[in-house]
């Protein structure tokens, strides 16, 4: 199959400028690269005629969470067509492997909105269900914490023996041995929230050798955010582990914008000597999306989503909560937006903050979240809005931050549930976000391709050049936007004109339309 895509501006994901040329594409990967017209020959292809518009490499998702929906939905259409072609999952601790007895329900009800068996143990089969489904996008998996800790110790133990931290330790290396890109935790989820510094520097000297990255969602992002990366990198140069990524970097909460500065000075001193390498992602957006039963004071935001609803399925205990709830203050609960809920009858509330859906229900927000906690905990997720827009375009500026979306890749119809806007808008308003901060086009291209690339050690993809795979992405830089926002989330970006994946054609949306 070969195919020799003309007269296309070639970005070729180094940063460099642009320059004109053809790109000859054969059996999945670029065969040639010529900068001059005609350069590599009438080569008996079919010709593709690019009509000067920009081709880049296909962008690299440097976080995402499809582990299990580019099962359900393979044609990841909310990814493909804002230019992305690889995605980086096992993200926050949560893979799909290891998977024992111990954690199969769990993860089964977590993910039980795709109508997905796990019929698989380790990251060799889970790939294998996974590429049998034919998904449009590549997906690179990492081993997540809280699922290995969960397979060998559930997901309520707290202290762990030392013949279960023996078998984490066996488990992850095996995953690692089948091909693993890295090892990541999420520290403020159950069961990663128990985790001792001891158990982590074990584990991190299991992934050391194999010059991979550990990317780590905080312990805490904004009250003890400093101390958290400082803890990060500690564990790290004591393992000897030498590639630290930190997942959505930013300063929640406003109490915490002001650490910017010291989080900023934190990263140079310690990324820069050589034996520590740090790098960082984020989505260009100041509202976050997470589980909406993060809004609950302690005791219950240690428990996990699944307990967590059995548990306000008891009257007395749904009380409890509404009451905790309240003594938090409502002020709180109403700036936080309902996203996803798989409540029916609260569907037609996705989209409103909490203040909104308590107006017009005439009932408390407290009283609203608990009922959407009780009904469906897993599926109940919602927005925060906690950042700041000054401290984004300040760690976007950072040379080592890469653009991650920090969704699953979905279908455009709601049927997998509700994503947050930059599951579908990411990659268009990072670019536009760097080229308005005085970057060049081509600079924030590489951001998005030979930067993830490095970072997770992806070496055929990320630049244009002959033998890399051919992952390509057609655009029109000046067209290159998205009007996804929380109301209509799941809006295509403009301005992309064809994707390819390993040398196929995935995305053309116009291809009806005279493109030839
Ligand atoms: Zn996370």
């Amino acid at each position: 199959m070969k195919q020799l895509i003309t007269n296309v501006l070639i970005v070729d994901g180094s940063g460099d400028p642009a320059r004109g040329g053809e790109v000859l594409i054969a059996n999945g990967s670029i065969a040639a690269v010529s900068y001059r017209r005609g350069g590599i020959g009438a080569a008996s292809a079919p010709v593709f005629n690019g009509q000067g518009m920009a081709l880049a490499p296909g962008f690299i998702d440097a976080h995402g969470h499809s582990d299990m929906s580019l099962l359900a939905s393979p044609g990841a259409i909310g990814k493909i067509s804002q230019g992305i072609t690889s995605e980086i999952a096992g993200n926050c601790g949560l893979s799909p492997f290891p998977v024992t007895d111990m954690n199969r329900d769990h993860l089964e009800a977590l993910w039980r909105s795709y109508n997905e068996k796990i019929s698989w143990s380790d990251y060799a089969g889970y790939r294998r269900e996974l590429l049998r489904r034919s998904p449009a996008i590549n997906l690179y998996s990492q081993c997540g914490h809280n699922t290995l800790r969960a397979a060998v110790a559930g997901y309520e133990k707290e202290e762990l023996s030392a013949a279960e931290l023996d078998g984490m330790r066996r488990l992850l290396l095996r995953e690692l041995q089948s091909g693993a890109v890295g090892f990541s935790t999420g520290l403020l989820y159950t069961p990663g929230v128990f985790s001792t510094g001891g158990e982590l520097v074990a584990l991190l000297r299991v992934l050391a050798p194999f010059l991979r990255v550990y990317t780590t969602h905080l312990r805490s992002e904004g009250n003890r955010l400093i101390e958290s990366v400082a803890e990060s990198v500690r564990l790290c140069r004591e393992a000897g582990q030498r590639y630290l990524h930190l997942s959505h970097l930013k300063t929640a909460g406003a109490a915490n914008h002001h650490k910017i500065d010291e989080l900023l000075e934190l990263l140079r001193r310690e990324g820069g000597d050589g034996a520590l390498s740090i790098s960082a992602d984020r989505y260009p957006y100041v509202e976050s999306l997470t589980q909406l039963s993060v809004a609950l004071p302690s005791p219950y935001d240690k428990m996990d989503d699944v307990s967590l609803m059995d548990f306000l399925q008891d009257e007395d205990n749904f009380q409890t909560v509404v009451e905790a709830l309240r003594t938090q203050g409502e002020e709180r609960l109403h700036r936080i937006r309902l996203v996803s809920t798989g409540y029916l009858p609260f569907k037609r509330y996705i989209g409103l903050k909490f203040l909104d859906i308590s107006n017009i229900c005439m009932n408390s927000a407290s009283y609203i979240v608990a009922e959407l906690l009780r009904r469906d905990a897993p599926g109940a997720m919602a927005a925060f809005c906690g950042m700041s827009v000054e401290n984004l375009r300040r760690i976007l500026r950072l040379p080592f931050v890469a653009c991650g979306t920090d969704e699953s890749a979905r279908p455009q119809s709601f049927e997998f549930g509700v994503s947050h806007p930059r599951g579908f808008g990411s990659m268009p308003r990072f670019i536009r976000m760097l080229t308005d901060e005085a970057f060049s086009f081509e600079e924030a291209v590489a951001r998005v391709t030979s930067l993830p690339a490095r970072i997770f050690n992806l070496s055929n993809r990320g630049r244009i050049a002959a033998d890399m795979a051919a992952d390509l992405v057609l655009l029109d830089p000046d067209r290159f936007y998205s009007d996804a926002n929380f109301s209509q989330p799941h809006e295509l970006a403009s301005g992309v004109a064809a994707v390819w994946v390993n040398g196929k054609i995935k995305y053309q949306p116009d291809a009806g339309k005279g493109v030839s």
